[in-house]
Order: C-alpha cells, then sequence, then structure tokens
C-alpha cells in the first residue's frame, strides 16, 4: 500500500471531487490490482490476458497451444491455461471488488509467444551430440521448430493478433470467457460484489465485433442459469485500428462500451511501429517531428486525437449512454488527459504507479489549468 502522508491524501481526494473523468487503472496480477486501488483507481481499465502467462511457469504451455496444429492438443493446454487464468481473475475481482475490471481477451502478438527457434535448436543438438536425436523429446522439437517457422510473419504487430485469433480458434477465446464466468460464479456465490467487462482486442470490422459479442453471451446464458441469476457483466472492443474509429456508430450496435487503445492506435494511425519509436531514427525523427510533442504521448494535434472525436461522436450517436475509455500510455500523460476530459470520457486508465498523478491532472483539466 502506498505510504501516502494524510495532507497528499486530502489533495487527491479534493482532486477527485473537482474531477469529471475517473482514473482506472490497467493491471494483469492481483498483486497489481491491489496496489492500484492502493493508489486510487476507481476500477482496471484493462487486464491484458495475455501478460498472464508470461511467466516461466506458464510460458512453454502458452507456447505449446500457439503453435498446436491440432485442435485436440490444443484444447488439452487450454484447459491447463484456463485453471491458470481463473485463479488470477479470482484474485484480481477479490481485489476490485465493487468497482469495474476490464479483462481484454488474448492479444498475442505472435513473435511474443512462439516457441524460440534458436533455443529449441540447441536444445535439440544437444540430444543429438547425447546420441538422444531420437527420443521423444528430440521429435517434439523438430514438430515445434516447424510449426514456429511456418508461422512466422514479417509483421507481427499487423500479423494474426488480437480478435483475428479468437476467430479463426473460437475455442481459445471460450476457454478464456469460462475462466472469466467461472471465477464470478464462485464470488458471486460468497456474495463478492464483481462487475466483469469484457473486452476485445483490434477489433476492425462489425462482424468480428457481432460474432465475438455473440459467443459472450451464450457462454453468459449458461453460467447465470447454473448461477440463477444475472451476472453484471458488459461487451466492448478497444478501438485500437483507424478503421474502428471511422465505423464507430456500426460496432456500438453490438458494443457496449469503447476502450480507446492509443498505443496501436498512433502506430496505425502514423505508420510508425511503436516497437521502434523509442529506437535510434525513429526516435530521433519523432523528436523533430514537425507537431513537436511525441505522438505516442501527447493526442492533442497528432489526427490520433481526432479519430478519438470521431468515434465518441459516432459511438454516442448510436448508443447515448455508451461507456467510453482510454487504456493507451497516453491515459498517463497529463496533455493527453486534459484532451480526455474535453471529450467527456468516463475514465482514463494508467499504469497503477500513474494513478496519483492521473487524479492531479484530472483535476487540473477540469479547473482549466491544463489545456
Ligand atoms: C493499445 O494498443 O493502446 C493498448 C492499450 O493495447 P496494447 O498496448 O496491449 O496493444
Ligand atoms: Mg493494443
Amino acid at each position: 500500500q502506498p505510504s501516502f502522508t494524510e495532507d497528499f491524501r486530502e489533495l487527491l481526494s479534493f482532486a477527485d471531487r473537482v474531477s469529471k473523468l475517473e482514473v482506472w487503472a490497467n493491471a494483469d496480477t492481483p498483486e497489481d490490482a491491489e496496489r492500484a486501488r492502493g493508489f486510487g483507481a476507481k476500477g482496471i481499465g484493462l487486464c491484458r490476458t495475455e501478460h498472464m502467462f508470461m511467466q516461466a511457469d506458464r510460458l512453454p504451455v502458452m507456447q505449446e497451444m500457439v503453435a498446436s496444429t491440432d485442435r485436440d492438443e490444443r484444447l488439452e493446454a487450454l484447459g491447463k491455461l484456463k485453471v491458470m487464468q481463473k485463479e488470477d481473475f479470482v484474485g484480481i475481482f477479490k481485489a476490485m471488488e465493487g468497482l469495474p475490471v476490464t479483462v481484454r481477451l488474448l492479444d498475442p502478438p505472435l513473435h511474443e509467444f512462439l516457441p524460440k527457434v534458436p533455443e529449441m535448436t540447441e536444445r535439440l543438438e544437444e540430444l543429438i551430440a547425447q546420441g538422444k536425436g531420437d527420443s521423444p523429446e528430440a521429435c517434439k522439437i523438430r514438430v515445434l521448430i516447424q510449426r514456429a517457422e511456418s508461422l512466422k510473419e514479417a509483421n507481427p504487430m499487423l500479423g494474426f493478433r488480437g480478435c483475428r485469433l479468437g476467430i479463426i480458434y473460437p475455442e481459445i477465446y471460450e476457454m478464456q470467457v469460462e475462466a472469466i464466468f467461472e471465477a464470478v460464479v464462485e464470488l458471486m456465490r460468497q456474495g463478492v460484489e464483481v462487475y466483469p467487462d469484457i473486452m476485445m482486442p483490434l477489433v476492425g470490422t462489425y462482424e468480428e465485433m457481432r460474432r465475438l459479442r455473440e459467443m459472450v453471451d451464450r457462454m453468459a446464458q449458461r453460467f447465470e442459469a447454473e448461477l440463477g441469476r444475472k451476472i453484471p457483466y458488459m461487451v466492448g472492443t478497444m478501438i485500437e485500428v483507424p478503421r474502428a474509429a471511422l465505423i464507430a456508430g456500426d460496432l456500438a450496435k453490438e458494443a457496449e462500451f469503447f476502450s480507446f487503445g492509443t498505443n496501436d492506435l498512433t502506430q496505425t494511425t502514423f505508420g510508425y511501429s511503436r516497437d521502434d519509436a523509442e529506437g535510434k531514427f525513429l526516435a530521433e525523427y519523432v523528436r523533430m517531428h514537425i507537431l513537436g510533442d511525441n505522438p505516442f504521448h501527447v493526442l492533442d494535434r497528432s489526427g490520433v486525437g481526432r479519430l478519438l472525436e470521431i468515434a465518441v461522436s459516432e459511438g454516442r450517436a448510436q448508443r447515448e449512454d455508451i461507456q467510453i475509455g482510454i487504456c493507451g500510455e497516453h491515459g498517463g500523460n497529463p496533455k493527453s488527459i486534459a484532451f480526455c476530459h474535453r471529450l467527456g470520457l468516463k475514465y482514463v486508465s494508467c499504469s497503477p504507479f500513474r494513478v496519483p498523478v492521473a487524479r492531479l491532472a484530472a483535476a487540473h483539466a477540469a479547473m482549466g489549468l491544463i489545456d
């Protein structure tokens, strides 16, 4: 828990009374969620579920699942992953009792989750040197290398990512939604107040949104029947490719909330690779940028802000009470927070450690002290 002085606590609660924007946090673990709540977050705006599989004991299962071409094999790995995720969801929902938790379904750029070919090749050579080139382990490694090679993409950040994966392999997203609802039902039975919001990544077409929403509603009905009452869930989408902003009115037919993923939206609006924006050449170019501000930090005048305006007005025209927030890195930047205030968003979601600064910035924006 943060050790704020009484004066600082008082200042932050004054800031909250003045602000029109709520401050939520991005958190992927129960510990992060607790920390976020301690810093005053009023919800979780982004739980990146792919991050739940990066730990050393979980990554190999995830790698096998992603590289698998066999449905049964994939289902077996998914079963293991589901148990791990459910435990994490229980912890996060408990830490955020009474507040909304936005869980984003898997968005794994493939290169981060494919088995690593150099490591596997090294292991295979070791086995061959030991005369175990035909062992079951060696055979399995050969298959994995072949699959990893065949799934390699030239531009993984623009490749088989986000909801594209969930559309092609529905069982992956179904496993996750099941894990979410199992956790919710368990906690609701214990009297814990849970508000799960399920969010789709990288949506760019109405059909993606419609299919995925239908899947969640179908699963929810099953769990509601088991529980004997309604689950207070919502289904929504990230707005993180320009097309999603442009067709926000259509998406709002199926989505009860939008969350701006301005990291991808900036990348795709400018055509700057987000992974290289801090690198030598692009960083220098971005610094000399004619707009003055780094567009990965500041929305104003970047054109990305214009896409947010379009999405907000299209979304609200279709669904008046649609909930709209932001969960990209911009959500922790004071100038961008002022922009979000002017757009009338419900919340900004940022890293737990930025929550206090974001609370102050939201108040400054409401008082007209930042423009
Ligand atoms: C984003 O794109 O802004 C976002 C929040 O998602 P991620 O950073 O996980 O791609
Ligand atoms: Mg994104």
